[in-house]
């Protein structure tokens, strides 16, 4: 049996007395100037490091190196783009109601919130980490991390690095382990949590962190519609690689396509041609473990018997990794478990529908709220089912493309909360304060 190393619940409680004293110079010890100089440099030493960095999460995750880089190094422009907004943000006056309140200003101040929980993600173990990470130390904040128990040592590098740049000590705690010391970091005094992972995971710590601000970003079952007037070409190069890529484990990626009648023979040969060719290695990668490879096989086998139609694969692939074959469904029954719930692996679960009415209902009616994408020609079209669509990201004749840095990439329903503001709000507070200043008697108080 493995042997995990992981931190004791009096190792978590410590880290977190550690970060609250250390982010107290942070904030108040530091200037804004000073707080942006030093993520200037976790930028470069990340960039001088990426070789190695991207390494570890190759070796980790197995998944493809390209996908690893551009990921990588998108995560970084985001130093430029936060500090910038952050150095452009200042106290904000408020108007007060005149009437009683002359000689009286209001501000709006912004602060940090303190110290920031974050429990990371092993599918994007750099980008995830550093979209909260960059923002959060520029605000004030401290950060207690906890990488996910598959990238442990994806996260202890990058701590390591981040001291290197000069994030002092205590400002970034890591401790290591799975769901016990997650929820011992939720459980914790922490100021405000941040959370990337599962739907049910992200139920149990709503359960258990009590009254706290909290961004959670979760699970995702994003609709692909594939409308009668889509160029078909494009359409099936945008969900075959919408799908398949990383072998389906992203969080935001189409995983289930209503498509119309109308053109279903076409797209499907389209679909299935491209699928066949995709390279398991190079192109699609490994699955992340064998229990996460066993369900995706159970879910396709379920949706088999209960009689969808195999288009392609179907199969796990022997040999060394959790391969499985890029699979095609063509299913009739909405609620099989491929089609209904996230499946987070190389299957595309497709449905035929006779309208766009049809698609968008059966496209809302899911219990997670992350993305979905359209094809069609008819740019009218396109704007009309995105309005109705309840989802936080549309895209269309596109897929997966992400404003920059993780900014406005929104979840709504059962895919998370708090995520809908833009990035560095979320690690500020907002307080008023309320001054006189012209120390003038107020008439109206007791005397
Ligand atoms: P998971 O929920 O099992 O684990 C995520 C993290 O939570 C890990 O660090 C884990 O140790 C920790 N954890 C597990 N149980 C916990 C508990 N009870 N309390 C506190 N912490 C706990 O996630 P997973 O299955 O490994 O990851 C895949 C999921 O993540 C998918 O559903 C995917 O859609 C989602 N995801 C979402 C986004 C997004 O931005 N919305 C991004 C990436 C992944």
């Amino acid at each position: 049996m493995q042997e995990h190393i992981s931190s004791t619940e009096a190792e978590v409680r410590a880290a977190v007395e550690r970060a609250k004293k250390a982010q107290a110079d942070w904030w108040l010890g530091h200037k804004k100037a000073d707080r942006i100089e030093v993520l200037k440099a976790v930028e470069s030493v990340f960039h001088r490091s990426s070789a190695e960095v991207i390494g570890i999460i190759h070796r980790e995750t197995g998944l493809p190196k390209s996908t690893i880089t551009s990921s990588y190094n998108g995560a970084l422009s985001g130093v430029r783009y936060y500090s910038d907004r952050y150095a452009a943000l200042g106290d904000r006056p408020f108007p007060l109601d005149p009437i009683g309140w002359a000689g009286t200003q209001a501000t709006i101040r912004y602060e940090p919130h303190g110290v920031v929980g974050h429990i990371g993600i092993w599918n994007y173990p750099f980008w995830q980490t550093m979209i909260t990470t960059i923002p959060a130390l520029l605000t004030g904040n401290a950060i207690v991390f906890k990488p996910s128990e598959i990238t442990t040592l994806t996260g202890l590098r990058i701590a390591e690095l981040l001291g290197e740049a000069g994030v002092p000590d205590g400002v970034f705690e890591t401790v290591i382990g799975g769901a016990e010391v997650g929820k011992a970091l939720v459980r914790s005094d922490v100021d405000a949590l941040v959370f990337t992972g599962g739907i049910e995971t992200g139920r149990d710590i709503v359960r258990n962190a009590g009254i706290k601000p909290m961004i959670l970003e979760l699970s995702g079952n994003d609709a692909g519609i594939i409308c009668r007037d889509a160029d078909l070409e494009q359409a099936a190069r945008g969900v075959a690689t919408g799908t398949f890529l990383r072998a389906g484990q992203v969080c935001a990626r189409i995983k289930r396509v209503y498509l119309h009648k109308d053109i279903a023979e076409g797209f499907l040969r389209r679909l299935v041609e491209i699928a066949s060719r995709l390279d398991l290695e190079g192109q699609i990668g490994p699955m992340i473990r064998a229990e996460a490879r066993d369900r995706v096989d159970r879910v396709t086998q379920e949706a088999l018997r209960g009689g969808a139609k195999l288009l392609l694969g179907g199969h796990k692939v022997k040999g060394p990794g959790y391969f499985y074959e890029p699979t095609i469904l063509l299913l009739e029954d909405p609620r099989a478990e491929v089609m209904s719930q996230e499946t987070f692996g190389p299957v595309c679960s497709i449905m035929l529908v006779k309208d766009e009415e049809e698609a968008v209902r059966l496209a809302n009616d899911s219990e997670y709220g992350l993305g979905a994408t359209i094809w069609t020609k008819d740019m009218e079209r396109a704007d009309r089912i995105a309005r109705r669509l309840q989802v936080g990201n549309v895209w269309i004749n596109e897929w997966g493309r992400s404003v920059i840095c993780g900014e406005y990439f929104l979840g709504c329903k059962g895919s998370g909360i708090a995520s809908s503001q833009e990035r560095l709000m979320m690690f500020l507070r907002k307080k008023t304060v309320i001054a006189h200043y012209t120390n003038e008697p107020r008439p109206n108080w007791f005397k």
